[in-house]
């Protein structure tokens, strides 16, 4: 066998060196992605789901809702808005339970059962309003208590006046026709609330706003529930510090 010569030999110690350390560092480098692979998914693990807020649909199904000219179903426009504002909240990092995503009829107890069972901070449903007078025009918003339901309400009316409404009737308490009581849906479930009336579906002007603003009442709405969750949270976290 011929013997190598001191050059090749070097070369042959050269190659091998490099080889190992590359190999070194190949997995030096594999053993680091690993760690902080694990290191993130513990940290993903550690932080909190976004709070749940509950998006009702008014009426559905058999339970039409007002109606309005040419055959035009509240429970439809309330579902259209519901789905555009669930879109919002969720690009907001908000999770989202429905009452209804499609065209069924929910109890009016089933909807707060569905809020209060999946452990919903807030709850915002959407109506449309309706009156014998074809005069009658814009939005209000009800709740239950001037508390968190009712600050929830008055920050979604100023972003909806912003996006552009008729007129703004205010955050009201009780009921149209009471009050005395309140809307079965802010009594009975069990973390602030507030029930939209998203404009008169009687009235023309009302219903091309609506048409024409989905999208901006969608945003309007979803930055006034998000407004008001920032302030809960801090409220709460000034809480538990003392
Ligand atoms: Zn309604």
């Amino acid at each position: 066998m011929k013997r190598m010569s001191k050059k090749k030999k070097k070369l042959l110690a050269v190659r091998i060196s490099l080889l190992v350390v590359f190999l070194g560092v190949f997995c030096l480098l594999i053993f680091y992605c690993r760690k902080l692979s694990e290191k993130m998914d513990a940290e993903q693990a550690r932080k909190p789901a976004g709070p749940l807020v509950c998006v009702d649909a008014g009426h559905g199904g058999a339970d039409t809702g007002a109606l309005g000219e040419g055959g035009r179903y509240e429970k439809d426009d309330n579902l259209k808005l519901a789905k555009a504002v669930k879109e919002e909240l969720e690009k907001r990092n908000i999770r989202v339970v429905m009452t209804r995503e499609d065209d069924t009829k929910v109890s009016l107890q089933g909807r707060c059962d569905i809020a209060n069972d999946a452990g919903a901070v807030l709850f915002v449903s959407l109506h449309r309003n309706s009156a014998s007078a074809a005069a009658a025009k814009g939005v209000e918003i009800w709740t239950a208590n001037k508390g968190r339901g009712a600050r929830m309400a008055g920050y979604i009316l100023d972003g909806l006046r912003e996006a552009g409404i008729q007129e703004d009737r205010g955050v009201q308490e009780g009921t149209s026709s009471s009050d005395k009581s309140d809307y079965y849906i802010n009594k009975h479930t069990t973390m602030p609330s507030c029930l939209a009336e998203m404009g008169f579906i009687t009235n023309e002007e009302d219903n091309r706003l609506f048409d024409e603003n989905l999208d901006r009442y969608a945003a309007a709405i979803a930055e006034g529930v998000d407004q008001m969750l920032q302030e809960m949270a801090a409220e709460d976290a000034a809480k538990d510090a003392v």
